[in-house]
């Protein structure tokens, strides 16, 4: 057994055995163009290729993962459209003579070169968004010199650097963790990994030739740890804290009904956060006691128009029936790039999102109020308003509930006169008058994303900046304890979602704050079961 350590750049821990990712990089003769604007033409036709490929992308992406995940995307759109990046292969093929492949790849190595050489992390970590579009464009002008190949379900993948598209591409072939020579947090592939919830370990350097392809390994993607030939006890010992897919051979089926209770008794309710209808089938294989948070963006996106009450209707119905007694927490959507009238915003992350959205479109969140008031007829549903920063705003947001109230009723439509109102503890002003906010709502939502981001001033999608966003900073710690005792003294229950909420690390911490309730992604659901059960 040996470990090595690099740096921790996706939480959670994963157990496999490693495999090297080895795209063949298919030699490209340094043919000469034979007609140069035909060439030329070509090089064109690959970069819309993959312009048209990135765009659905964007919204497979933003839809499936959400959280901002398709903005990666998105940026590698703009990099093809990059005049320095243009150029080069404009003039390889027009000015020199060469064929649109290899011109493509020379201008793609020529770009890798520059951001190698840089000394800034961040620009360094680009060169994997660079050697992403150029196998895209390549990809597009012949399939196979930039191929994809596969790696078995169950390991754990390992490579120099990860592009954002291989990522995607072995998350979905069931790659259980990554770790690579290079590369940092701030990489796109690390974003993007942490957002698709698998453990990864970036930047192992010279201890990265120690690993083995097919020798088991532990990484750790908290510490930045990697243990290789992990000996029996070790093993026991991570398995403690492990997180893998919530349904495998390995998590004991009994711990699906077993509740959430540490030695001495104290029960914690573990919820599922779900970003799609389609993800209830996991929520209740995870066995979570219900769903803590419905974002609803997925609802708003890739549309012209806001979906219409019935069909909102339907999908919280539908839920709602499936949970059975089970609760289902609906949180008002955040934003919706369609419908914003406000035009490009400076600074997105502090613009016209959450509440702000919903009542710059009072009709939207009346409408989504209605659907969600008459689901609730007969179920366990219950309402969460996000970014709210006043006690002002949290009464706007009632007031438009009782219009929505007003006109069912008027209507004669069934619908919950008892829906319980949250309010998302996902600002620091929030925390700060939690005892004011604590006194007009029914329950709050710590969420530790919001207020990480915002509390020290990182903007969570920017990777520049990710290695300052921390849930562990004391600040963030303090405004969740404000937020928790100002719930208990006020006798509202607090659920914590956000990041935190699903790293065993913290639950001391929240168990000792007495939150009532986690909410975290449907595939950790059954580690933290096993945590909180082995808890004291
Ligand atoms: C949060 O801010 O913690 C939260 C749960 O919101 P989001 O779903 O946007 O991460
Ligand atoms: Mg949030």
């Amino acid at each position: 057994m040996q470990k090595i350590r690099g740096i921790a750049a996706s939480g959670g821990v994963a157990f496999g055995p490693v495999r090297f990712f080895e795209p063949p990089k298919r030699k490209i003769a340094a043919r000469k163009a034979e007609d140069r604007e035909q060439e030329f033409a070509r090089a064109e036709w690959a970069r819309e290729a993959a312009r048209q490929e990135l765009e659905e992308l964007c919204r497979v992406v933003g839809r499936e993962i959400g959280g901002e995940s398709e903005k990666i995307f998105q940026i590698h759109a703009m990099m093809l459209e990059d005049d320095d990046f243009r150029e080069a292969i404009r003039r390889a093929i027009l000015t020199e003579g060469w064929a649109a492949e290899y011109a493509i790849r020379r201008a793609t190595d020529q770009m890798i070169a520059m951001f190698a050489g840089m000394e800034d992390t961040y620009m360094r970590a680009r060169l994997a968004d660079v050697q992403d579009i150029g196998q895209r464009m390549l990809r597009a002008l012949d399939p196979e010199l930039a191929e994809f190949p596969e790696l078995p379900a169950g390991c754990v993948a390992a490579a120099p650097y990860f592009t954002p598209s291989q990522v995607l591409r072995l998350c979905g072939c069931g790659v259980l963790g990554f770790v690579t020579r290079e590369g940092s947090r701030t990489s796109h592939a690390a974003i993007l990994v942490r957002m698709l919830s698998v453990p990864a370990v970036a930047a192992l350097g010279v201890s990265y030739s120690r690993l083995s392809d097919g020798a088991g390994v532990i990484v750790d993607g908290f510490t930045g740890d990697v243990v290789l030939n992990p000996d029996e006890e070790t093993a026991r010992e991570y398995h403690a804290c492990e997180r893998k897919p919530a349904v495998g051979e390995e998590a004991p089926g009994q711990l699906r009904t077993l509740p959430s209770r540490t030695r001495g008794g104290r029960a914690v309710k573990i919820l599922a956060k779900i970003w799609r209808q389609s993800d209830l089938p996991l929520v209740l294989e995870s066995g979570a006691e219900g769903v803590g948070l419905f974002r609803t963006e997925s609802l708003f996106r890739n549309r012209s128009a806001p979906p219409p009450e019935e069909e909102q209707y339907q999908i919280y119905l539908s839920l709602a029936r499936q949970l059975g007694d089970r609760p289902l927490t609906v949180r008002t959507t955040t934003q919706d790039g369609r419908l914003q009238s406000f035009g490009e915003e400076m600074n997105p992350a502090m613009g016209v999102r959450g509440i702000r959205f919903s009542f710059e479109n009072p009709e939207v969140l009346c409408t989504q109020l209605r659907a969600i008031l008459r689901a609730a007829a007969d179920h366990n549903v219950a309402v969460t308003f996000p970014m709210v920063t006043s006690a002002e705003e949290l009464r706007h947001a009632r007031a438009i509930l009782q219009r929505a109230m007003r006109e069912l009723r008027g209507e004669g439509v069934p619908f919950s006169e008892k829906l319980p109102v949250g309010v998302m503890i996902d600002t620091p002003a929030a925390a700060l008058i939690a005892d004011e906010l604590a006194r007009e709502a029914d329950f709050f939502d710590v969420g530790t994303n919001g207020l990480t981001q915002f509390t020290l001033a990182a903007d969570r999608s920017n990777p520049a900046v990710s290695t300052l966003y921390n849930f562990h900073h004391p600040a963030v710690l303090e405004l969740v304890r404000r937020a928790v005792f100002a719930a208990k003294n006020a006798g509202i229950p607090s659920v914590v979602c956000g990041d935190a909420a699903g790293d065993p690390r913290m639950l001391s911490y929240f168990l000792g704050l007495g939150v009532e309730a986690l909410s975290v992604p449907p595939s950790s659901v059954l580690e933290l079961r096993r945590a909180i059960r082995s808890m004291e």
